[in-house]
């Protein structure tokens, strides 16, 4: 089968092209046409074997001059997982002061990320 990908690893966008097939849950590349450097080949061997994501959403803070703070993830996880990452995210609310590069969860699933904050957030 063939997939079309656009490269999002750097501003270029290479339009690039996979021919693959599936069997057993495994994928068999054959080709990848399109990418101007080995980042978008790296980029399109992940998204087809491995697809990942980050997350950047917002926690509840309790006395603050805010209601939210921005937070986002130190890595990406596997996509299937972020749902269940944006469960356990829910579930938080902070007291403020809340501090730009705080760890809220360390490790979020044994996925070898960690939930940070990325703006702080002051006393109401
Ligand atoms: S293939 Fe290389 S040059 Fe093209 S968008 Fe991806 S990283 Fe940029």
């Amino acid at each position: 089968m063939q997939r079309k990908f656009t490269c999002i690893i750097c501003p270029n966008g290479c339009e690039i092209t996979a021919e693959y097939d599936t069997a057993a849950g495994s994928v068999a590349i054959h080709s990848i046409e399109g990418q101007t450097c080995p980042r978008g080949e790296e980029y399109v061997k992940q998204e087809l074997t491995d697809p990942r994501r980050t997350i950047a959403s917002s926690v509840l803070v309790r006395g603050g001059e805010l209601p939210l703070a921005s937070v986002r993830l130190t890595a990406p996880i596997p996509k299937a997982k972020i749902f269940d990452a944006m469960r356990e995210i829910r579930k938080l609310a902070v007291d403020a002061p809340v501090v730009a590069g705080t760890v809220l969860i360390e490790n979020l699933l044994g996925l070898g990320t960690d939930l940070v904050v990325t703006k702080s957030v002051g006393l109401r």
